[in-house]
């Protein structure tokens, strides 16, 4: 099992390569085929170069993964808590030790400096031990107090939904493709994921991984293809479904869940604002605001998509922002140091050039960046600040999902949070101020699932995650993101 990848470093120039056959072969195992299909290509955006191949599944592909996982899933529920929560922790720790192995496959796959891919090894790890430690209280029996107290008591008893899709992303291919089942699996569900096109080899690579800890291979069943072929085949079968990805996809899957009367949980889009207030700690504000706008390069549902900066401190933080962003290493190498990486797709570098250039024709100044960086990658853009970018922009509007940061100038807490809220969107916000209670107040008013204060990244494995608004429905994490994949009954 210590297959490793043809070194690939592009740290000295050389472009990566195909991925080592024998752990193509290895990986691809675990997706599930009924007969010949057409394949994909799957190439690096480092290099645009092809990294291997995945069949291109059908509806028969799906039907077969989930009769399998309906078969297998209740020998898997019948396990005692605590041997599931055992293959978890032995997860978590195989993780840490082939991190190198996936620390490449993520790079190649999602373009991502080192330093970003290792944020998802540490992530999949810390949810697989947090449920593994808190599995048995989440899913004990509970007993209420009854109609008539003394007289009458009430249990109320947790049960597994049975098969639940997963519909993931590319932009962190490997948190993203199994945090979410990890909580489906120890409430007892088997799962079928289909990881997003482009970026299945990470994907495989956990599976594999959790099977070796001990998850039986029927239980963790994988489909390839594309989203618009396989999707719907899948939310037709399968008892509860889990998309991440762009709100209009997000809304069909919600329609076609909701057709079946099955639930879903939806991880979309943001637009998402960090607050900068007049009392601030700057130097804090611009570190925070450098790791919320350029982690991934700006791929990051949570992303910083707008900068709100109190007009006392403009200045201050525009001139120390603005040397951050020039100071930062973009790099292709396969190897730790660099600080920010290449967009995913050419879609995506297309979508940030568009909203650049259009922010600049209705009269926005660029400060730094505005360029995509060719010499750097084929896919690469340069981290980008601006100012006076104009309500009427795509930029102040869509999700870029790219490392472009606007800054606007607001004049007291009350005109930031109007600004903030201005949005269909949702999910996270942040807030920098030296006085907590202001912090806090301001938070409060924030229409958001998350807001950081004074940090640049709210991650918790105990907290529930998710959106308001047009960025999502139910939550993951903590208590919600098991108890979503569960029936309750008393
Ligand atoms: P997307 O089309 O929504 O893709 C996300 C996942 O949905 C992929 O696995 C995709 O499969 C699948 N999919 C596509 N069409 C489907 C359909 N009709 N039914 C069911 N599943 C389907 O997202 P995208 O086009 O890659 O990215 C577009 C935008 O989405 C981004 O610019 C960004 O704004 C947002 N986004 C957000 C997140 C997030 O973390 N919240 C993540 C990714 C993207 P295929 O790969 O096979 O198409
Ligand atoms: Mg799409």
């Amino acid at each position: 099992m210590s297959a490793t990848l043809q070194a690939p470093s592009t740290a000295a120039g050389g472009p990566p390569k195909l991925l080592d056959a024998d752990l193509r072969a290895r990986l691809l195992g675990h997706v599930v085929t009924t007969g010949d299909r057409d394949a994909i290509a799957v190439t690096s955006p480092m290099t645009e170069q092809p990294l291997g191949e995945i069949p291109s599944g059908t509806a028969d592909d799906v039907a077969e993964a989930v009769r399998r996982a309906r078969l297998a899933q209740p020998s898997w529920a019948a396990l005692p808590v605590r041997e599931r929560a055992r293959i978890l922790m032995r997860a978590h720790d195989l993780v840490f030790d082939r991190q190198a192995e996936v620390l490449d496959l993520i790079q190649l796959e999602a373009g991502k400096v080192r330093a970003h891919a290792y944020e998802e090894v540490a992530d999949t790890a810390m949810v697989a031990a947090y449920y593994a430690r808190t599995a048995r209280r989440h899913l004990a029996d509970r007993r209420r107090g009854g109609a008539l107290p003394v007289l009458t008591s009430t249990r109320e008893v947790r049960h597994p939904k049975g098969v639940v899709g997963f519909i993931a992303p590319w932009n962190y291919p490997l948190s993203m493709s199994i945090t979410d089942a990890i909580p489906a699996l120890m409430a007892g569900n088997a799962c079928v994921i289909k990881p997003a096109q482009t970026t299945p080899f990470t994907a495989l690579w956990i599976v594999d991984l959790l099977v070796e800890a001990g998850v039986p291979r029927e239980v963790l069943q994988v489909v390839t293809g594309r989203g618009s072929t396989i999707g719907t085949p899948l939310i037709e079968r399968c008892d509860f479904v889990t998309f991440t990805g762009s709100t209009e996809v997000g809304r069909s899957v919600a329609a076609q869940a909701g057709e079946r009367l099955i639930g879903c949980a939806l991880e979309l889009g943001g637009k998402n604002p960090s607050i900068v207030l007049d009392d601030a700690d700057v130097d804090r504000a611009v570190a925070g605001s450098i790791q919320g706008c350029f982690a991934s390069a700006g791929q990051l549902c949570i992303s910083i998509e707008r900068l709100f900066v109190h007009r006392d401190v403009l200045e201050e933080f525009t001139t120390k922002f603005v040397a951050a962003v020039e100071d930062l290493q973009l790099s292709a190498a396969l190897a730790y140091g660099g600080e920010m990486g290449s967009l995913q797709s050419r879609s995506q570098l297309d979508t940030v050039t568009r909203h650049v250039d259009d922010a600049r024709r209705k009269g926005a100044t660029v400060l730094t960046g505005g360029e995509p960086r060719p010499d750097v990658g084929p896919l690469f853009h340069a981290p980008t600040v601006l100012t006076g970018v104009g309500r009427d922009s795509v930029l102040s509007v869509e999700e870029t999902f790219g490392p472009v940061a606007p800054i606007i100038e607001v004049t007291d807490d009350h005109d930031a949070v109007t600004l903030a809220n201005a949005s269909e969107y949702g999910l996270a916000a942040y807030v920098y101020s030296a006085e907590l209670g202001r912090a806090l107040a301001v938070a409060e008013r924030l229409q958001a699932g998350m807001v950081g204060v004074n940090r640049g990244s709210i991650s918790d494995p105990a907290a529930p995650f998710g959106g308001m608004k047009q960025s999502g429905l139910g939550r993951e994490g903590g208590f919600e993101g098991i108890h979503e994949f569960l029936e309750v009954s008393y």
